[in-house]
């Protein structure tokens, strides 16, 4: 028996919120690692291997399962319930032994009050600490995410550990020529190989021939960097087992509840859960140019120059006096919508 999910993937680059549940309902049940394939249904793009299915299959809404057995036609289930009812619970029971509830699935998967455990530990504590914590656990299997901005401060302190660890850089291909020339710099003064990952070129074929170099001046961000950030984001962190952001409490009004880790809502890693640290969370703006000044970390000119956030060229402004750094990006939507879908969720340790 083979079973595919099917999860739909919304404009922003998010799996939708039906999807997200009932994962986690596989996963506490013990039956995630019954789940052969994962497909995804683009929003908006009925050409995507998960929207071919459900036409198919004649399915209106994900999450749904395709099964199938051998000997017999695929039979499609639009509820992981009864998905579970039907094909899972005899294997499961089967492998706890006693007809009971399930064991814990042999995919990697840390219990909730573990996690919890280790937030509680973490939160408060120094961002080297935070990073030697995650560092000595996943080594390259930890990916530090480098936005060409004040983040590199996150390099320095990785540097400094002597620990391995992986960088990456998500190239739009639409961030300003110095930040370019800031990520090269990065990677001369550590002798450091930054991974610079770039959109799919079929996906942002079709886009900019459907909407054009700016549709998100007209229609909100959401879709480009969908296409340009959120799908090359997903496709990289499926290699690691954790990963590293700049993201800190006071940026944004979105960004308030940053948790120093979580395991991230959004995103899956090698071993299926992913494992996200924010070690800059508790720090302030000036805690952090406090760090880059003191021990001499390359900045990204454009800092010079009033910009606070750095992002996309066309997405990014200098802000003025007193402005949440965040209110440079995305200026012309409100302040709320300003994540990426990068960091759409924060709720702690989960
Ligand atoms: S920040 Fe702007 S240009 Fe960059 S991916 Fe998002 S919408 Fe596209």
């Amino acid at each position: 028996m083979h079973i595919t999910m099917v999860k739909k993937q919304l404009l922003s680059g998010d799996p939708c919120r039906k999807c997200i549940e009932a994962e986690a309902l596989l996963r506490s049940r013990g039956a995630w690692d019954r789940i052969d394939q994962v497909i995804w249904a683009v929003e908006g793009q009925p050409e995507s291997e998960g929207m071919r299915l459900a036409e198919q299959h004649g399915m209106e809404a994900a999450p749904f399962f395709v099964v199938d057995a051998e000997g017999g036609p695929a039979v499609a289930y639009s509820s992981v319930l009864r998905l579970m009812r039907e094909r899972l619970r005899p294997a499961v029971a089967e492998a706890k032994g006693d007809g009971g509830r399930p064991q814990v699935p042999s995919r990697a998967q840390s219990a909730p009050e573990d996690v919890q455990a280790a937030a509680r530990a973490l939160d408060g504590a120094e961002p080297q600490d935070v990073l030697r914590w995650v560092l000595a656990r996943h080594g390259r299997d930890c990916a530090l995410a480098f936005s060409g901005a004040e983040d590199v401060a996150l390099i320095d302190m990785a540097h400094k550990s002597g620990l391995p660890f992986s960088v990456f850089c998500l190239d739009t291909g639409r961030l300003h020529p110095e930040t370019y020339r800031f990520i090269e710099k990065v990677r001369q003064h550590y002798d450091l190989p930054i991974e610079l990952v770039s959109p799919e070129a079929e996906p942002l074929r079709v886009f900019v021939q459907k909407k054009g170099l700016f549709s998100f001046y007209d229609d909100g961000h959401q879709e480009c960097c969908g296409v340009r950030k959120v799908a090359p984001l997903r496709r990289t962190l499926a290699r690691f087992k954790s990963w590293v952001t700049g993201q800190r409490r006071d940026q944004s009004p979105t960004r308030t509840d940053v948790p120093t880790l979580q395991l991230d809502p959004a995103f899956e890693g090698r071993e299926g859960e992913l494992w996200k640290l924010n070690p800059l969370a508790g720090w302030s703006s000036e805690q952090t140019w406090s760090y880059i000044r003191a021990n001499g970390v390359p900045y990204n000119e454009l800092h010079e120059r009033g910009f606070a956030s750095i992002g996309c060229e066309p997405c990014t402004r200098p802000t003025l006096p007193n402005q949440h750094e965040r209110e440079g990006r995305w200026w012309w939507e409100e302040a709320t919508r300003k994540e990426c879908g990068l960091h759409t969720v924060h709720p702690a340790a989960s």
